[in-house]
Parts: C-alpha cells; sequence; structure tokens
C-alpha cells in the first residue's frame, strides 16, 4: 500500500505584480467581476489553475476557475446568477450568458475522519469532500503549474508547491510523491502528457518515470471519463504532439492497444504515417477554427486496429463484405472496454470505415448513391488522410473530386486504376510501403459493403 500522505509541506512565495506577466487585461471580465465581488465581502479570492499557468506561459485560457475560503452557500449569496452544483464535491457556477466562472470552495484531501473522504484500497481517491486551507487545496492538485493562485488583493502570484519555477523551466512536475498520485488517479498520466503536448512542456524526470509501469491502471478509469480526455487530447490542437506524448510514455498500449499492436506489426510504418498525417490534419482544422468530429477521430485512431482485424478474418476465409463488418463490429466493442465511445460517435466512425472499400465502385448508380450517403464527406476525406500515406489512392480521390463537381458525368467514368479496397497491406508485417505496388488480392468486387443494400 503506497504511502497515504505523499503531499509535501507547503512554503508560500509570493511573486509580486511587477514580477510576472499575469495582467487583468487578460482575464474574463467576468471573472473579474467573481474576484471582486469576493474580495469586498470580504473573502479570498483567487484565480487559478489551468488560466494562471496559461497566462503566465502568454497563452489564452479557455475559462477562468476561482478559488476562494467562501462557502458554496456564501457565494450563492452574493450572486444571484449563481447555481450550485455536483453532489460529491459542490461548486458555484456564477452564470454569465455562456460564460461560466467555476468558483470552489478550498478543498483538502486530508482524512479528517469524518469519513467525507474514503481511499480505495489501490490508493485510488473516491471521494474527497472536505474544504481546507488554500495551502491544503495547493498541494491536492496535479501539478506545480496547475498550482498557482492569482490574488485580487495586491496582483500577486501565490506559489505553494514551486510552480512557478516549473512554468518558467517548461516542466509539468507532479506534486508529492508520483506513483502515489498516479494511483489515486491514474487519469493523471494522461493529463501529464496532454499539458505537456499542449504547452510544449516536458514531463520532469520524476514525475515521467513511473508512467510506463503505472500506464496499465487506466484500466481502472472510468471508461467515460477517459472519452473525455480522449477529445482534450485530440481535438485540441496538440493532437500529433499528444499522440507522441503516448507513445513515448507508453500509453498507448493502454489506451489504444489493437492500434498499438497493429502499429508494431506494421513494420513499414504505413500505418504510422496516415494516422500522424491524420492528427496533424485535426490540428490544422482547430486551428482555422473549422469543426472536428470525434467520429472521424476514433476512425483515425482505430483504422489500424480495423485494418488488422480485416486481415485476420480475411485470412480465416470471411467474405470481404462479411469481414468488414465483423472487423468494425470486434474493434470498436473491444475498444469500449477502455473508452466509452457514445453509439453517435461509433455509429459514423464504422460507416467512415465501411464506406472506404466502395470508392473503388464506378458504376453510375452506385455513384449517385455514394454521392448522397451523409457520411460521404467524412468518408472521402479520411481516403484524403490515407492518400497523404500512400500513392495509392490518388486516383480514387481524383475521381471523387470530379464525381463531387459533376455527378452525372462521374457516374459515367470507367474505372481505372488501383484496387481501392481498406489498406488490408498496409496493416501486414512488412507489407505496404510507400511508392511499393501492393501485392493485390484478388477478390470479388462490386459487393455491397453496408448493411441493408
Ligand atoms: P485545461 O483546462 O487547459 O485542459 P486545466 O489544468 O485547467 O487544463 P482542468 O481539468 O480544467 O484542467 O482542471 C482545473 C484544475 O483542477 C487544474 O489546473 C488542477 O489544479 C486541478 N485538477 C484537475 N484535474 C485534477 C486531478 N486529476 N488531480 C488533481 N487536481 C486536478
Ligand atoms: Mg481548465
Amino acid at each position: 500500500m503506497p504511502d497515504q500522505n505523499p503531499l509535501p509541506n507547503p512554503t508560500l512565495r509570493v511573486i509580486p505584480r511587477d514580477q510576472h506577466n499575469v495582467s487583468r487585461r487578460d482575464i474574463s471580465p467576468n471573472a473579474l467581476r467573481v474576484l471582486y465581488r469576493l474580495r469586498d465581502a470580504g473573502f479570498g479570492a483567487y484565480l487559478v489553475g489551468g488560466a494562471v499557468r496559461d497566462l503566465l506561459v502568454g497563452g489564452s485560457p479557455k475559462d477562468f476557475d476561482v478559488a476562494t475560503d467562501a462557502t458554496p452557500e456564501e457565494v450563492r449569496q452574493l450572486f444571484r446568477n449563481c447555481r450550485l452544483i455536483g453532489r460529491r464535491f459542490r461548486l458555484a457556477h456564477v452564470v454569465f450568458g455562456r460564460e461560466i466562472i467555476e468558483v470552489a470552495t478550498f478543498r483538502s484531501n486530508s482524512d479528517d475522519g469524518s469519513g467525507d473522504r474514503e481511499t480505495h484500497e489501490g490508493g485510488r481517491l473516491l471521494r474527497d469532500n472536505v474544504y481546507g486551507t488554500i495551502e491544503e487545496d495547493a498541494v491536492r492538485r496535479d501539478f506545480t503549474a496547475n498550482a498557482l493562485y492569482y490574488a485580487i488583493e495586491d496582483f500577486s502570484v501565490r506559489d505553494y508547491t514551486g510552480g512557478f519555477e516549473d512554468v518558467r523551466n517548461r516542466l509539468m512536475r507532479l506534486i508529492g510523491d508520483p506513483e502515489t498520485r498516479y494511483r489515486e488517479d491514474p487519469v493523471r498520466m494522461l493529463r501529464a502528457v496532454r499539458l505537456s503536448a499542449k504547452l510544449g512542456f516536458e514531463v520532469e524526470a520524476a514525475t515521467a518515470a513511473p508512467i510506463p509501469v503505472l500506464a496499465p491502471l487506466l484500466a481502472e478509469s472510468a471508461p467515460a471519463r477517459l472519452f473525455e480526455e480522449c477529445l482534450k487530447l485530440f481535438l485540441s490542437g496538440h493532437a500529433v504532439d499528444s499522440f507522441l506524448g503516448l507513445e513515448r510514455h507508453g500509453l498507448l498500449a493502454t489506451l489504444l492497444p489493437e492500434t498499438a499492436q497493429a502499429l508494431r506489426a506494421n513494420r513499414s510504418g504505413a500505418l504510422r504515417r496516415m494516422l500522424l498525417e491524420g492528427l496533424a490534419g485535426t490540428d490544422r482544422r482547430v486551428a482555422n477554427g473549422e469543426p472536428v468530429s470525434p467520429a472521424f477521430l476514433f476512425a483515425l485512431l482505430l483504422w489500424p486496429a480495423y485494418c488488422r482485424a480485416l486481415i485476420t478474418l480475411q485470412s480465416q476465409g470471411v467474405h470481404a463484405v462479411e469481414a468488414q463488418r465483423r472487423a468494425a463490429d470486434r474493434v470498436t466493442v473491444h475498444q469500449l472496454g477502455m473508452i466509452a465511445l457514445p453509439r453517435r460517435f461509433s455509429g459514423p466512425m464504422q460507416e467512415i470505415w465501411l464506406l472506404q472499400s466502395r470508392f473503388s465502385l464506378r458504376q453510375r448508380k452506385r455513384v449517385m448513391r455514394m454521392l448522397s450517403h451523409p457520411r460521404f464527406r467524412a468518408a472521402y476525406d479520411f481516403l484524403g488522410v490515407r492518400l497523404a500515406a500512400s500513392s495509392e489512392h490518388a486516383d480514387d480521390v481524383e475521381f471523387w473530386r470530379e464525381a463531387q463537381l459533376d455527378p452525372e458525368h462521374a457516374g459515367l467514368m470507367q474505372r481505372r486504376g488501383a484496387d481501392a479496397d481498406p489498406d488490408l497491406a498496409d496493416g501486414d508485417d512488412g507489407a505496404g510501403d510507400e511508392g511499393r505496388p501492393r501485392k493485390r488480392r484478388r477478390r470479388r468486387r462490386g459487393a455491397p459493403v453496408a448493411s441493408g443494400e
């Protein structure tokens, strides 16, 4: 059993206004309103967490969290536009139109014997519902960079864990004993990778060291929470760096086990190239303010697993169309044990996969039907990602690009060029190299892919 009191003794360092760059100009006016009102009522009021960290590195925070010594009820009495949420831990939400300022009362992780905090046998934190001091609030946070407080009373930054130096040195460092903190909450391993990808930080050595060993603990975290964390990892504009971080720290094999296996088996690296290409495209879309979808993301992340499952089924003699359907189901079901991908995303994800083999079918009727398929555009974009990793799909991409512009004529065009089945060979050991012609697999073509046809 790990040490139950892994947290260091906090010592306060005050960084005065003239020694840091957190400026009220960069803080949401609504957050400032909340801070000032709390202070005027005689409470301590601080901006805390990701917002202070992001402002210190010159970024623009996506939300502003406030910490205070006022209880949730006291906060509610100060703001008419306030509602209390959370059963496990009560938080105040102060609502300004579409912006919500979350106001949390300082809390402690120490067991005061009230039974309000229970610890799981393996060291996992189940409840932490005890109010505390600002010092206690600081050390129960995950990383030192996330435990900085901007005080509205004198515009100083209060640092209890060495976070100010760590932000300067661009380090993600866990507060306290890393192994214990990961056992309390294994998602912190993903947060280490995600936040360092987002901020361009290194994971500090002692913080990084236990991750490859403890990675399997992630399987104990709630699948719904892991889904949310995946969206943050891959749909916040830092998907490539997040993916490389997961690989480097040995987390990929736990988070996406079948994809990790497929990537290892694919010696040519074509599948990994394709995946990285797709993630880079996702990052570009986020940077341009274009929408990104979880269905497309998971189609990408699980494509290697799908290709590999498909090969296995086909080598067992399962007919192509049936193999595609079964591979899609198998990969989805296996992955669901780890990450709760909601059905509204897994359905379209599978459609994106299954439509890939239809890009080779060019009879007029099929072309028209394909063009009007609700998932056509996503599937076509996916084909584009496959092209980026393998020139073999150039002919199909060209055909369908023209088909969208001029469906009537496209429908009459003759099919040219290469076999457009999914990258079967890409999933195979050693095969599927770029520029090298793939082994053609002879199989009946023209069979419908989606069910209901
Ligand atoms: P971002 O919002 O940019 O993804 P963040 O650090 O603000 O990053 P949140 O999930 O919004 O992340 O959490 C807000 C704060 O709550 C964190 O900065 C940290 O202080 C604390 N926190 C979040 N998750 C944990 C955790 N698993 N363990 C301990 N503290 C946490
Ligand atoms: Mg945040």
